[in-house]
């Protein structure tokens, strides 16, 4: 029953222990069937089905008031004011179910089930008379929950169930409830990177165990996770890592797509970066894909980018996100058309590619994709030596790249992992971190001085621990800002304000205001520096202090936010240790030179 499942939900909120939560979870989901335990794990992460399957109730505070009112009997102004009062809606439906006008209708006996179906409902209602019709369907289920699940369902409706449950978390508490320990996680763990679904991870362990886990594999229409890259600062170091060869691609600073497609039904679909499907920002490609490259079907990876053919000219990523618009995408699509470099093929004419060497993928993917324009396979040598390298990286960064990537010919496609089977090297500037950073924001600071008047100052920013599945702070960020993106942030962020310090956030800073882990944005910085005022990395030194990382002279980039990448796309810890260490090598270098 979902008033169960409240009342965890109620006990997580309260939790800030990592453990804590997963024992809390995983008692949860041992109580669950089958059936319904796709829908928590979904629901527990503030959503109705996967990332790629975009599905949002469309309610919004005005709707969720007036649905309050007639499931109570109270008028939508008593429900607002009690909105006004805390600041949450769901709050204000829990306190108003408790003291309803009106005779209860079956009391607590709303499953997980006819709560799922009836949110997806009202997500699939839309056009005339759909206001009501959503409002009503909210209302009936107000009406049939005790306080405390109305609070959760008005909550989940309004895409504010903000738990703070990561996927690792909900990995783990898997495991638990299959092993009763947290073996089991690496294997889900990479059913999870091949099918982009824990609903679908979930069910499958529930009805077929661990075997049908390991059996679980590519599926055309689900993407892959991606796979990610490692850095190394030079051409000698990478080589030595790839055992004397490689390919060596240029790096298009671009959009990732993963294309998947079928001839037959001539469906094609494209996701982003963190698995949004984004199909409609791109219909050159996908019209592209249909026309230009051969098989039944497939999953392709590449860069989309805006590229001048004439001038053979790469625009910047500016111009390329334009694209996350809704409205006008076939005009701009004319004016400056995005071409897709493909770089990976990981499945065709109904086969698994991933286990494949890069070297068959690749010959596979040059032999399926025709020579056209729009889509058309990246810039791609294989080289033995440090020489080649460098003049490839230096040819690349002159025609306007961000540099090259390196690939192991040896290696399959290691799906939802960075590893040292492909490896950035980015232009570097001196005296400046040779890669910007992805940052989550957690807080944000108001204004001074000057920027009373926008009631922002600046943002609290943090990185993703893997291993903890946290967010440990690492800089303030207070320059770099335009006054339309100080109002931009303040407006952005208001949405999202936390009264506490959100669950996964560890932090020994606060900020005027906490906010949700949602936003990435990317940030440059001189340098990596040790600091005692973050949690990023954070140890005990030789005095006992307890030391961080930090960044020095922190400025935001004009990317924005990154729409394209989740909390958990960030730049980990991990990343930044190996960052220091490498900027730490190079200092010694230079100043021996
Ligand atoms: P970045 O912000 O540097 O792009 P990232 O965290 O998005 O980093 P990484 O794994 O570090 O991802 O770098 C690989 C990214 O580079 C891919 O996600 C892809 O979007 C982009 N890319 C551009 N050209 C290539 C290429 N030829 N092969 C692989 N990835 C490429």
């Amino acid at each position: 029953m979902f008033d169960d499942v409240a009342s965890y939900y109620e006990k997580l909120e309260g939790t800030s222990s990592r453990l804590a939560m997963i024992e809390l979870f995983a008692e949860m989901l041992k109580k669950a069937n089958d059936k319904e335990i796709a829908q928590l794990v979904y629901m527990t992460q503030g959503r109705l089905a996967p990332p790629f399957e975009p599905i949002e109730t469309g309610i919004a505070e005005k709707f969720a008031a007036e649905a309050i009112a007639m499931a109570t009997g109270y008028e939508a102004e008593e429900v607002n004011k009690r909105f006004r009062k805390s600041g949450d809606m769901g709050l204000a439906a829990e306190e108003l179910v408790k003291s309803t006008k009106l005779r209860r209708m079956a009391d607590g006996k709303l499953s997980v089930q006819d709560l799922h179906a009836t949110m997806l409902k009202i997500a699939g209602t839309s056009g005339m008379g759909s206001r009501d019709t959503k409002i009503k369907a909210m209302a009936s289920l107000i009406a049939s929950s005790k306080p405390i699940a109305a609070r959760y369902a008005v909550r989940l409706a309004l895409g504010q169930l903000r738990l703070g449950l990561g996927d690792a978390t909900i990995l783990e508490a898997l495991s638990v409830v299959a092993t009763g320990k947290r073996e089991l996680k690496p294997k889900l763990e990479s059913a999870y990177n091949i099918c982009g679904d824990l609903g679908k991870v979930a069910t499958v362990l529930f009805k077929e165990g661990a075997k049908g886990i390991e059996k679980l594999d590519v599926e055309l229409f689900s993407p892959i996770r991606p796979a990610l890259a490692e850095r190394l600062p030079t051409a000698e170091e990478i080589l030595e890592r790839m055992g004397g060869k490689c390919a060596v691609e240029s790096k298009y600073d671009g959009m990732r797509a993963q294309v998947h497609f079928d001839k037959k039904s001539k469906k094609i679909k494209i996701f982003s970066r963190n698995l949004e499907v984004v199909t409609d920002m791109f219909p050159e490609i996908a019209r592209a894909t249909l026309s230009n490259v051969s098989g039944e079907n497939g999953i392709m990876e590449g860069e989309a980018i805006a590229y001048d053919e004439v001038l053979d000219a790469f625009y910047p990523f500016q111009e390329t996100i334009q694209r996350k618009r809704k409205h006008g995408v076939e005009q701009i699509s004319k004016e400056m058309p995005l071409h897709l470099f493909a770089f990976d093929l990981l499945y065709h004419n109904g086969k698994s590619y991933l286990a494949k060497t890069y070297e068959e993928r690749r010959k596979e993917l040059e032999s399926i994709v025709k020579k056209g324009n729009t889509v058309r396979t990246s810039d791609m040598e294989i080289m033995s030596s440090a020489k080649e390298i460098e003049k490839y990286f230096d040819d690349a960064i002159t025609k306007g790249l961000e540099g090259i990537v390196a690939k192991d010919l040896r290696a399959p496609y290691i799906a939802g992992a960075r590893k040292f089977s492909w490896i950035k090297m980015k232009r570097s500037y001196k005296n400046e971190l040779s890669d910007s950073l992805d940052l989550i924001i957690v807080g944000y600071y108001s204004g001074r001085g000057s920027r009373a008047e926008f009631g922002f100052g600046g943002l609290l920013a943090a990185v993703y621990n893997e291993k903890r599945d946290l967010f440990e702070t690492i800089t303030r960020i207070g320059t770099g800002f335009t006054e339309q993106q100080m109002k931009d942030f303040k407006e952005l962020l208001d949405k999202i304000k936390t009264d506490k310090k959100p669950a996964r956030v560890d932090s020994v800073v606060t900020p005027h205001f906490w906010v949700s882990p949602k936003y990435v944005v990317t940030v440059n910085a001189d340098e990596i520096t040790k600091s005692p005022m973050h949690t990023c990395g954070r140890e005990k030194n030789e005095k006992g202090e307890e030391i961080g990382y930090a960044l020095r002279f922190p400025r935001l980039t004009s990317d924005g936010v990154r729409k394209d990448k989740s909390p958990e796309d960030a730049t980990t810890t991990k990343e930044i240790i190996e960052m220091f260490k490498m900027q730490k090598k190079a200092k010694v270098e230079s100043s021996g030179a």
